[in-house]
């Protein structure tokens, strides 16, 4: 039996775990792994926190080294070894040993490229200069590190406020660094939608993190023998001891570029199901590919650990004949900073517009993670978006201090098996005080989106408060509608609802609100069946203040 010659690029998360499967399929295999860098399998999501020094132990890193692949697998591991080009026609990869500068040629029968994605770094005047850093490998963790030991910085800046910029801004802050964070565009986290990200906003800021947000870098300047000041476009100087990058990564695509590989309008490699790239004899896996969202179809680049894991399997499992796929992605993450945890499933608000899908509605709710009388209960901020007139779950966003990635998980599964909101709510999930509710969020977020799909309830969108002629009713009790309302609201607590009907008007629309929704429900199905026309505010005055806050 003639032997497969596989060869791999790049030996971390997807490489890596292609390499494994292969052997697991295929005991006679060839099986050669090149990477360019000095480690392989080595743990990138650890990284900010090696940083921080919550991971003390460079070494707690690596999850496997050469010899381990050697030994356990019969892989061959070559690091700092560079792919520098594809030869198609003869089936060869140019390759460079970066120790002794020789290069050689590597025969394949199937090639996989799992090259990643590279950190976004402009070229921003100064951008070079010392104590400006992005963090991709081990080795700049550890540069990281050194400055902080070396040059003991008080203030960082981390430009982009996305999920590396928000993870190292827990971590510098960990170290007694002051950390301002500069950021593009008027959100933190761009996956998420606006009125979601603001509670992480709320939260940096009650933290001590600066935010510039709406703003850009304009250029880096040394000050003094150590120091840097960032200007930026809108014109202020910081000063800073130390400056992270973290704007974003883009796909390593040049191998498959300058092989005539197709890839897609994102600027990824284009693969089939089965991570196949154009060539038959070349797969593709990992942040430098383009994948389907499974929600809106949409090819998009979701730089994520977990789909590179699975793609890396089908892409063995193709290799070796087996008919397996890879159906697409949900971008299913989360992000923890400073006691908070953001979560996301399937598709956004934004997603789905910009795909043209209008055919949906999404619900709010703010539900404690645990019956509120078991002591340490905290809000959940939920976003659940489904579509009409089905109920099929699309996608979930969820901010917290406590049980928010077990709500998000159970929706992700929920959406993978085409779950339908009525399904959420019909959920048998774990309950006892410390852990949840007999009707847990995700019951709660079912119910609530079955609620208005059976038209118990129609929901007003907060959007259109300014410019709405309808009467606004706030049925919170009185001292809580002191204490803040929306502009232009009428205060009838929800007790004195009934006996105070004759106060409100039957040729207008009544648009209800109360904290967070629920007394507003109640409130709702009490005047519809006397005949008003009434409309429960979407997220009740909770939402409606995130994003118009107090000034
Ligand atoms: P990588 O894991 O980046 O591996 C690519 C390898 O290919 C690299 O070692 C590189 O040296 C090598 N290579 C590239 N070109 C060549 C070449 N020409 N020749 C030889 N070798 C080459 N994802 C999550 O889901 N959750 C998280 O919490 C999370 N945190 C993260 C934190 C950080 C700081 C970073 C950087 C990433 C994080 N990610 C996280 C993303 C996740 O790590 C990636 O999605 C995943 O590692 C992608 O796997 P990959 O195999 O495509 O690429």
């Amino acid at each position: 039996m003639t032997k497969k010659r596989v060869v791999i690029v790049g030996g971390v998360a997807g490489g890596a775990t292609c390499a494994t499967r292969l052997r697991r399929l295929d005991e006679n295999a060839e099986i050669v792994v090149l990477d360019r860098g000095p480690y392989v399998s080595f743990a990138n999501c650890g990284l900010p926190y090696y940083v921080g020094n919550v991971i003390r132990e460079e070494s707690k890193l690596l999850l496997a080294t050469p010899t381990l692949f050697q030994e356990r697998f019969n892989i061959e591991v070559r690091t700092r070894n560079e792919v520098t080009g594809i030869d198609r026609e003869g089936c060869t990869v140019a390759v460079r040993d970066l120790e002794t500068g020789r290069e050689y040629r590597e025969q394949y029968d199937a090639l996989v490229l799992s090259p990643g994605a590279a950190p976004i770094c402009p070229a921003w005047p100064g951008v070079g200069l010392p104590g400006i850093f992005t963090l991709r490998t081990i080795p700049d963790s550890r540069q990281i590190r050194d400055w902080i030991e070396s040059k003991s910085p008080r203030k960082a800046v981390i430009v982009g406020g996305g999920f590396i910029g928000l993870e190292m801004a827990e971590n510098l802050a960990h170290r007694g660094i002051a950390v301002t964070i500069i950021e593009l565009a008027n959100q933190l986290m761009p996956p998420l939608d606006r009125e979601m990200a603001e509670y992480a906003r709320e939260h940096l800021v009650a933290h001590g993190v600066r935010l510039r947000m709406g703003d850009g870098v304009a250029g880096f300047e040394r000050s003094g023998d150590t120091g840097l000041v960032v200007h930026t476009q809108a014109g202020a100087a910081l000063n800073a001891d130390l400056v992270v990058l973290a704007i974003g990564v883009r796909p390593e695509t040049n191998l498959g570029l300058d092989a005539g590989l197709e890839i897609g309008d994102r600027g990824g490699i284009r693969v089939d199901r089965q991570m196949r790239t154009s060539d038959p004899r070349i797969w593709a896996v990992g942040d430098a590919v383009e994948v389907r969202n499974l929600l809106t179809g949409e090819w998009e680049l979701v730089p994520l650990a977990g789909p590179a894991n699975r793609q890396g399997r089908v892409a063995a499992d193709a290799i070796c004949g087996r008919d397996a796929h890879f159906n697409g992605v949900q971008a299913t993450a989360v992000c923890g900073f400073l006691g908070l945890t953001v979560a996301l499933t399937g598709a956004t608000e934004k997603a789905l517009r910009r795909a043209g899908i209008e055919d949906y509605q999404c619900v709010y709710l703010h539900p404690n993670q645990h019956v509120s009388y078991y002591p340490g209960a905290h809000a959940i901020h939920m976003k659940l978006l489904f579509r009409k007139p089905d109920g099929l779950v699309l996608g979930a966003q969820a901010v917290g201090e406590s049980g928010v990635e077990r709500r998000i998980d159970v929706i992700a599964a929920a959406i993978q098996m085409k779950a339908t909101v009525f399904d959420l709510e019909e959920a048998e999930l774990c309950y006892a005080p410390q852990y949840g509710a007999a009707k847990d969020p995700v019951n709660l977020a079912g119910m609530i989106a079955a609620n208005v799909l059976r038209g118990d309830v129609t929901l007003a969108p907060w959007q259109e408060l300014d410019a709405t002629d309808a009467y606004l009713l706030d049925v919170r009790e009185p001292f809580e509608f002191r204490r803040d309302s929306i502009d232009g609201t009428v205060n009838i607590p929800l007790g004195q609802l009934r006996a105070r009907m004759s106060e409100l008007p039957r040729d207008r629309e009544i648009w209800v609100s109360c904290g967070i929704g629920q007394r507003a429900y109640y409130a709702c199905r009490m005047l519809t069946q006397h005949a008003f026309r009434a409309r429960n505010l979407s997220g009740g005055y909770q939402t409606y203040r995130v994003m118009y806050p107090v000034e």
